[in-house]
């Protein structure tokens, strides 16, 4: 694997630089991916040879944009195993995805007493929205404890999702703590119990594979930039007869059928949510990015990360002060690891990671509650992906050993 991730990294040149004089370690792909020299390409080939809006013109530009726009649709629908490509609407990222089921399907659906199931590991986007909601609908939050392992607790799970549950909606994979949440079991719950399954899976989609069918989820929301696409790209998937039930939300041009004084009429799923003139480039550039990770295979990224994970974990929990959080077992980690150095906040871990080269993040991961949960106030995060090597991973080790050093 040592050697294809070689060739890989070949791909992607932003990694090739120095940064405070040492070689770049980008360790910060929970935030956003890099992104290879293809995707790159396919936003320059776009804008110099096919640039045009789509769906309107009968030229042959706005053909080919058209054509190259709905063309990552399927792309996407093979990825995520859908039914339909009629299923795949393009988004801004997840956060939009989830404002877009939340205001567009779910407030409708909501009457006083209704509960909505989250847990205490999610993202704010997958809390904010739905706190919106309840305020306006008269529904309820109720959130689900973690377990030893950071995952969401199914036996908790079990208690929570009721007759009253309307709405199970879950991150796939925690951005801070790296752990699975038993997703096909908790939609079989959800089920059981006439709610819908909705998954946030913006750190799971580009790490592992992830098959909606297999899944038996309801709605799934995830971001191109975190698996190699431009910024400003996402994706909201729901099963075809629930989007036909949803609402859109950008309403205007593009997204009209027909169009009086009084009233007007909207296309088809999923074309009635893409109002106003999209981000084209960026879904054909998706689309490439979609081709890169098919070409190495999410098993094969899934494998490697976690060889990466058995690598460097047991090195970190070495390391003089070093406070994991989440699961001691390499194997619950998808790709991230959250930690702090005893004694120092970890902005101060990062600024001094940043001189040896070193990207990670310090903060609270847009997940305040789990913060409160963990009874801590942030946490220093290094995020992995396949283009990342085991040397790299050996310099985090020894920059946080150099950094406790100095701090000590
Ligand atoms: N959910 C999770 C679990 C995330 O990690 C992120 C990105 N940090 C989001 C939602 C929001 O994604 P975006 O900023 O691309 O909308």
């Amino acid at each position: 694997m040592d050697k294809k991730i070689n060739k890989y990294r070949a791909d992607f040149p932003i990694l090739e630089q120095k940064v405070n004089g040492e070689p770049l370690v980008y360790l910060d792909n929970a935030a956003t991916t890099q992104k290879p020299k293809q995707v790159v390409q396919a936003l320059v080939d776009y804008y110099y040879h096919d640039n045009a809006n789509v769906h309107r013109g009968v030229h042959t530009l706005a053909q080919r944009a058209t054509t190259a726009y709905e063309a990552t649709r399927k792309k996407v629908q093979k990825l995520i195993n859908a039914p339909s490509e009629r299923e795949v609407v393009y988004t801004k990222g997840t956060t939009e995805a989830l404002n877009w089921i939340v205001k567009g399907y779910a407030e409708k659906n909501l009457a006083p007493g209704d509960e909505i199931v989250l847990s205490y590991q999610e993202h704010h986007s997958n809390i904010v929205p739905w706190q919106e909601i309840c305020a306006k609908t008269g529904a309820k939050l109720v959130y689900l404890e973690l377990n030893k392992r950071g995952q969401v607790d199914l036996a908790d799970a079990q208690k929570k999702i009721t007759a009253k549950t309307k709405f199970v909606s879950l991150a796939q994979v925690s951005n801070v703590l790296g752990a699975l949440a038993p997703i096909k079991e908790l939609a079989k719950l959800a089920h059981a119990k006439g709610a819908l399954m909705i998954v946030d899976g913006a750190q799971s989609v580009p790490h592992i594979p992830v098959d909606v069918q297999e899944l038996g989820i309801d709605f799934l929301a995830f971001s191109g930039h975190k698996l190699l696409g431009p910024t400003g790209t996402g994706i909201l998937w729901g099963r075809l007869e629930l989007l036909e039930a949803m609402d859109p939300l950008d309403l205007g041009g593009e997204m009209i059928e027909f169009v009086g004084l009084k009233h007007a009429t909207f296309k088809e799923v999923p074309w009635k949510f893409e109002g106003g003139t999209q981000n084209i480039a960026g879904v054909i550039a998706l689309g490439k990015a979609i081709d890169q990770l098919q070409e190495i295979g999410l098993a094969e990224i899934e494998a490697y990360e976690t060889e990466l994970m058995r690598y460097v974990l047991p090195k970190l929990q070495a390391v003089p002060g070093f406070e994991l959080y989440g699961s001691p077992d390499p194997n619950d980690h998808k790709g991230i690891i959250s930690f702090n150095l005893a004694g120092l906040h970890p902005h101060d871990t990062a600024t001094a990671l940043d001189m040896e080269g070193v990207a990670i993040r310090a903060g609270h991961h847009c997940a305040q509650p789990l913060m409160k949960y963990l009874g801590i106030a942030a946490s220093a995060r290094a995020s992995f992906y396949f283009y990342n090597t085991k040397a790299e991973a050996d310099k985090l080790v020894e920059a946080l050993k150099k950094t406790r050093e100095f701090f000590k």
